[in-house]
């Protein structure tokens, strides 16, 4: 039976919890490729301003994009690349099981 991997006991400061929270316990944003940034946009990396052009909004992932960039692209690239990884990874686990399993 293989073993399974070492789960990341990566921790995040927040300054509001005066805390280290664990990676396990955060929005998915915090586990793709690029953690969501703090007050800035995820995919221009500006910060977001008070004027109503450079407006955004966060989405339950914890990324933020500035309205425009999300009206293109309406979805969070780096959370999708992540559960496309996932879901490739326990298929491919699924189906190695599948066949080793001779019993059924
Ligand atoms: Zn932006
Ligand atoms: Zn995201």
């Amino acid at each position: 039976m293989e073993k399974s991997k070492a789960v990341s006991k990566k921790k995040y400061y927040f300054a509001t919890l005066n805390d280290n929270v664990d990676l396990r316990s955060l929005p998915a944003g915090y586990n793709a490729s690029k953690p969501p940034l703090s007050n800035s946009c995820d995919r221009c990396n500006k910060k977001f301003e008070i004027f109503d052009e450079h407006k955004g909004l966060m989405l339950i992932c914890s990324h933020a994009y500035h309205y425009r960039f999300y009206g293109e692209i309406n979805k969070c690239d780096y959370c999708l690349e992540y559960y496309k990884k996932g879901v490739s990874c326990n298929v491919k686990s699924y189906l190695k099981r599948l066949g080793e399993d001779t019993n059924w």
